[in-house]
């Protein structure tokens, strides 16, 4: 099979931009589309985080290795031009079905026929996005961890309508990045991994909401009794807010959509996690974690 060696990614905010990172450091070309220059430009700024997370977690990490990995990435704002030299295309806007659907036309309008095209969905089917995708027989998920160079997991998932070598070709395109591919063998919401973490999530949002504890007392209370090194609210703060506004916005249950309320406060403090420096917890420029925010006040408090 022939190696996969251009990567186009749609949507570079913090999944797209990470996974930009992680297969220009493999030693892809590779091509990030967004909707706007300023948004582009804003990539720098991503880069200079990811490299002192980069510098810390990696052995073997040199400068010159970052800077090369840089310059194999560039941007457009064409959705043409985004596709010309695609082996293969990683869409990853926000978690909205119509955006994807309208973003996934644009892109079969133009499409030259050739790229393996998939997308990083957290939690709609490939069904669902495949009705507009011209080439749905070459369409399947891919799917990634935030924190990609360390939660290096890739889990791959097609629909009735893969074509089985397009989930071949994607596992090798998966390992020649550095990631340990699962191929989820039936479509199921959340893959392997999110299907078992989201109602941890989703109870540890309960808790908060439902004034049962405070996020560090839930998320501590996790960490302490499993001996474990993260705690369920910290994935709020590593995937970020924005992730779970938009995932919990428009839950059927009140206690999840006043949550969703609870992620706005971050959200327009402009302090949605990890990436910015503040979420529930406060971190310092290399990640680690520093003290407790207190944006997010105990809900007894708000
Ligand atoms: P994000 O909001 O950080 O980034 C989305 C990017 O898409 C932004 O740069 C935005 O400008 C851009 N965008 C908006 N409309 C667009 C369009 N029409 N065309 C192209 N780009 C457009 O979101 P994110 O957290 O990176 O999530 C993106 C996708 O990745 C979602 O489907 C999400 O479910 C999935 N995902 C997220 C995580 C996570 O931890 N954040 C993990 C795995 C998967």
């Amino acid at each position: 099979m022939t190696a996969l060696s251009s990567l186009t990614v749609f949507g570079t905010g913090v999944m797209g931009s990470q996974i930009m990172m992680q297969a220009a450091y493999a030693g892809k070309t590779v091509v990030g589309y967004d909707i706007s220059d300023e948004i582009l430009e804003t990539l720098e700024g991503r880069w200079e985080w990811m490299r002192r997370f980069y510098r810390r977690d990696l052995a073997g990490f040199t400068d010159k290795k970052f800077d090369e990995a840089i310059s194999r990435i560039t941007t457009t704002t064409s959705v043409k031009n985004a596709l010309a030299a695609a082996d293969i295309v990683i869409e990853a806007v926000p978690e909205n079905l119509e955006l994807k659907h309208k973003l996934w036309e644009q892109i079969s309008a133009v499409d030259p026929g050739h790229a393996i095209l998939t997308t990083n969905s957290s939690y709609f089917l490939p069904s669902e996005i495949a009705p507009s995708v011209r080439r749905s027989n070459r369409f399947a998920a891919l799917h990634f961890a935030t924190r990609v160079w360390l939660a290096n997991i890739g889990e791959s998932m097609g629909h009735d309508g893969t074509d089985p070598d397009v989930l071949d070709a994607i596992a090798q395109f998966g390992e020649e990045i550095n990631l340990r591919v699962f191929r989820v063998r039936k479509e199921v919401r959340g893959y392997l991994l999110n299907a078992q973490i989201v109602p941890l999530i989703k109870e540890a949002a309960r808790l908060y909401v439902n004034g049962v504890g405070t996020f560090d007392e839930i998320n501590e209370s996790f960490k302490v009794g499993l001996a474990a090194p993260t705690g369920v609210v910290d994935t709020f703060d590593s995937a970020g807010f924005n992730v779970f506004h938009d995932i919990f916005a428009n839950d059927e249950d009140p206690s999840l959509r006043e949550f969703a309320n609870v992620m706005k406060i971050g959200i327009a403090n402009g302090k949605t996690g990890l990436g910015d420096g503040e979420g529930f917890y406060t971190y310092a420029e290399d990640g680690r974690k520093t003290g407790l925010s207190n944006q997010i006040p105990p809900v007894w408090e708000i």
